[in-house]
């Protein structure tokens, strides 16, 4: 890369491939951290190995977690009875925001997507059945995305539930067709969530 010494374009060359971050984003911050003192950017470099060493999957719901099981699932304080399916870790991030829900969680990893060739097996549906037949489970809500993967998902799941003795709900229709969970308003997946209609 012209004009910048060898390590320098290689942070460059190595923050572009993260998401968000353009030429001119990681070109800042290059020397924005060449500027930062040296015990700042150790530690940051620090933080970066430990993410990576000590961040797992919750072997109950497949959320991140910093031991075997994540700090929701190990919470005395949550609901044991209800669990909420979300696709991915970041849905969980945006409920657990909105401060209404305080029941536990199943992260699916991922949706059905036929045409991707993702099915039954390559998501996490096994354990959220492991899960509800080992009883206590009064109600599964299924609050994944509002687009037609999500929806298949979601009456896959009831449809495998369904012998099952527990109450089951979709999230409301509060978020716009084809839009994320992840990038819902509080307010709107509070009120998605409180208004939950049984499928
Ligand atoms: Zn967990």
């Amino acid at each position: 890369m012209k004009g910048y010494a060898d390590w320098m374009a290689q942070l460059i060359e190595s923050l572009i491939k993260l998401p968000g971050i353009g030429r001119r984003s990681a070109e800042r911050i290059v020397f924005h951290l060449l500027k930062t003192n040296r015990e700042e950017v150790y530690r940051f470099s620090q933080i970066l190995k430990e993410v990576k060493d000590n961040v797992f999957f919750c072997e109950i719901c497949h959320n991140f977690a910093d031991n075997k099981v994540c700090h929701i699932c190990s919470d005395p304080g949550r609901d044991r009875g209800v669990i909420c399916v979300v696709e991915d870790p970041k849905d969980v991030i945006a409920i657990e925001k909105t401060g209404s829900y305080v029941g536990l969680y199943h992260v699916l990893l991922g949706v059905l997507s036929p045409l991707e060739g993702v099915g039954p097996g390559e998501i996490q549906v096994a354990d959220l059945v492991k899960r509800v037949k080992e009883g206590k489970i009064r109600e599964v809500i299924f609050a994944t995305n509002p687009n037609t993967e999500g929806e298949t998902t979601a009456l896959y799941l009831a449809k495998i539930l369904r012998p099952f003795d527990l109450k089951m709900t979709r999230i409301a229709r509060g978020i716009p067709v084809g839009s994320h969970i992840e990038y819902t308003d509080q307010a709107t997946l509070s009120r998605a969530l409180e208004d939950r209609v049984a499928t």
